[in-house]
């Protein structure tokens, strides 16, 4: 089983996939960390990166088309991705279509975690406080919640029109949405 995690930065994206990644044991395939660690590991691409993601706009489409298709060609992790942070546009969408057809896999479910911009705003002042991440303040949580609505919800409707989406009231308890999902895989 592949899938696709959606949801505004803040919304638990990161907690939900990893809870997944566990209890389902897939790979969980997270643009965003994968980006962190090559800054905070000093590499060239991070120090080219950071300036990017710390403004809260996205990085080039190849560099992250990149890190994919090395996910996806790894006999490893076949049939057990969960994409979190890819694709965040529709180019990204039909790379990632390509992509998977070239190796012969699919997705077979997508998840959105549907939150306000309101508790995005909350939740994100208190992962500030304890993951001191340099892109989380309210200004770029704001810019990075806009660029959400404008690029990823187009994608997340490319998605539903193919009748793969389920979508998620992520307002609730941790918890509570963890069920939610559990419940929605058990009866792929
Ligand atoms: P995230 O942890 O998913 O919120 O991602 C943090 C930041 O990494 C984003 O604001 C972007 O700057 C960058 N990023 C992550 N995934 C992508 C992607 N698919 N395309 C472009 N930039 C990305």
């Amino acid at each position: 089983m592949n899938l696709i995690i959606f949801g505004p930065p803040g919304a638990g994206k990161g907690t939900q996939s990893n809870f997944i990644s566990k209890k389902y044991n897939l790979f969980q395939l997270s643009t965003g960390e994968i980006l962190r660690e090559q800054i905070n590991n000093k590499t060239k691409l991070g120090d080219r990166i950071a300036p990017i993601i710390n403004s809260g706009s996205f990085v080039p489409d190849e560099i992250v088309s990149d890190l994919i298709e090395k996910a996806i060609k790894d006999e490893k992790y076949k049939g057990k991705i969960i994409f979190d942070g890819y694709p965040r546009s529709l180019t990204q969408a039909s790379n990632l279509d390509l992509l998977l057809k070239r190796y012969e896999q699919k997705i077979d479910i997508v998840l959105k975690l549907s939150v306000s911009l309101e508790t995005i705003i909350k939740r994100i002042s208190e992962r500030r406080a304890l993951e001191k991440r340099p892109d989380d303040s309210e200004e770029i949580a704001i810019k990075r919640y806009k660029t959400y609505e404008k690029s990823t919800e187009p994608v997340i409707d490319y998605y539903k029109k193919l009748n793969l989406l389920k979508v998620i009231d992520g307002e609730r308890s941790i918890d509570q949405i963890n069920k939610e999902i559990s419940d929605i895989i058990n009866l792929i």
